[in-house]
């Protein structure tokens, strides 16, 4: 029958978990914010797909442009051109971060980031160390592996070993007796101690994201942003900016840099900027000298589809105005969940820039304790009530609430899965 052909496909899967076999939804429609399972159930989708439909999903506009492609040429390699993708980086460098001019493509946020610290050792030659955040996230291929944390080094083995994780600042969890400035101050200092004793080698290249994703929504006081810009130019180093999760519109502005004020040298998008298409690349300053033939050509790296697909995807965030919208939504959710963190005791931190919206659930909101249980009672009891929210279990200390909609996501949507989180609280904590 055509279940059990299902259900052992399911467990054919490798990426499969076993203990989350039960929860994971079969789709087979998506629109909008919405999305159906093969049982017919209409789902609210507050997690946009690991965050990709930043446009919602399937917005006829994409479609078309993607079957356009695929009628006249589907496969070009990347020492050819389509017209799309010349608009494209024509495009994303109009609205890029002042002085980022050069563009390159590829499929996914994992390759983007290779690209990034490639082109990064490519421009700082004999600098062979790249600086990267605790708690950071910037993908699993082997070498973003290396660059992220955690990371199961007990079972790969060791990774590449050029990477160094420094302390950052958190502004929900300051270190002990610090205010967020302090402590902004405290990891600022401990970083450059790290570049002057050395590393073993130089450092190219500071890879960071402007809010950290899967590490927890973690957010940082604004003078780490502009002091990690300073110590980068004072040493020489390359200032990467991962904006894989917050670009597109997700904080409100195009780019979390321009929302916290950064001037990177490098930034990574991704995600997003596919209207739900692999796709993903970089943005270069224009200073930085550009890849040798050879250097970083993927077969797939310029696929037409999914550059078609992404320049109706940007065209539209544009036209609609998408980061307008994120902020407005923003307000609205900020307004909801302090009002709800006065009368539900498990919310101890509600942060919102933009659709980057979270709440992280504690037991005790003097020690802050992870509320991980309630946290998972949430998502389950979500879905009872037709709403996916994105859990944290596999990132940070797995007791984020998420709620990251496609920025199109409508007020009454919105609304509901506010409702249906403010019901599920409750539901949980009598
Ligand atoms: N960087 C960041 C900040 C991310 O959030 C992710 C994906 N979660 C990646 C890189 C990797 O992207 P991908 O999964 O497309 O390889």
């Amino acid at each position: 029958s055509p279940d059990e052909t299902l259900a052992r496909g399911r467990r054919a899967l490798l990426h499969q978990s076993p203990q989350v076999s039960d929860e994971m939804l079969t789709l087979v429609q998506a629109r909008g914010s919405l999305v159906w399972d093969v049982n017919g159930r209409e789902y609210l989708d507050c997690t946009a797909q690991a965050w990709s439909n930043n446009l919602g999903a399937n917005d006829p506009r994409v479609v078309e442009a993607a079957v356009e492609q695929l009628r006249r040429i589907t496969h070009a390699r990347p020492t050819f051109h389509t017209p799309a993708l010349l608009e494209l980086a024509d495009l994303l460098v109009g609205i890029a971060p002042d002085g980022l001019e050069q563009v390159g493509f590829t499929l996914h946020g994992s390759m983007a980031v290779e690209m990034a610290l490639k082109l990064a050792l490519r421009n700082r030659p004999g600098a062979q160390h790249v600086l990267t955040l605790q708690d950071g996230y910037h993908g699993r291929s082997l070498s973003t592996m290396a660059a992220s944390w955690p990371h199961p080094d007990n079972v790969f083995g060791p990774l590449q070993p050029r990477f160094t994780r420094a302390p950052h600042p958190d502004t929900y969890r300051p270190r002990p007796g610090l205010d967020p400035e302090q402590d902004a101050e405290l990891c600022l200092r401990l970083l450059r101690d790290t570049i002057r004793k050395g590393v073993d080698g130089k450092v190219a290249a500071l890879i960071y994201e402007p809010i950290q994703g899967n590490g927890g929504h973690i957010e940082f006081p604004a003078l780490w942003h502009a002091g990690l810009r300073r110590i980068c130019d004072e040493e020489g180093i390359l200032l990467i900016l991962d904006e894989v999760q917050t670009g597109l519109g997700r904080t409100g502005s195009m780019w979390a840099a321009q929302h916290y004020g950064i001037q990177p040298d490098i930034l990574v998008f991704g995600k997003g900027v596919g209207g739900g298409f692999p796709l993903a690349g970089i943005l270069a300053h224009h200073d930085l000298q550009r890849f040798e033939p050879g250097d970083d050509q993927l077969t797939f790296g310029q696929f037409p589809v999914a550059i078609a697909a992404g320049l109706a995807t940007v065209r539209a965030i544009i036209e609609d105005r998408l980061p307008e919208r994120a902020t407005e939504h923003g307000a609205y959710a900020t307004e909801r969940l302090l009002e709800m963190q006065q009368r539900h005791p498990l919310i101890g931190d509600v942060r919102c820039p933009g659709l980057m919206v979270s709440i992280e659930l504690v037991t005790d909101r003097a020690t802050k304790e992870p509320a991980t249980k309630e946290a998972h009672q949430v998502y389950l009891r979500g879905l009872d009530h037709g709403v996916i929210f994105g859990e944290s279990r596999y990132a940070g200390l797995g007791n984020l609430i998420k709620i990251k909609p496609p920025l199109d996501v409508t007020h009454e949507q919105l609304s509901r899965a506010l409702d249906v989180l403010d019901t599920v609280l409750t539901e949980i904590e009598n």
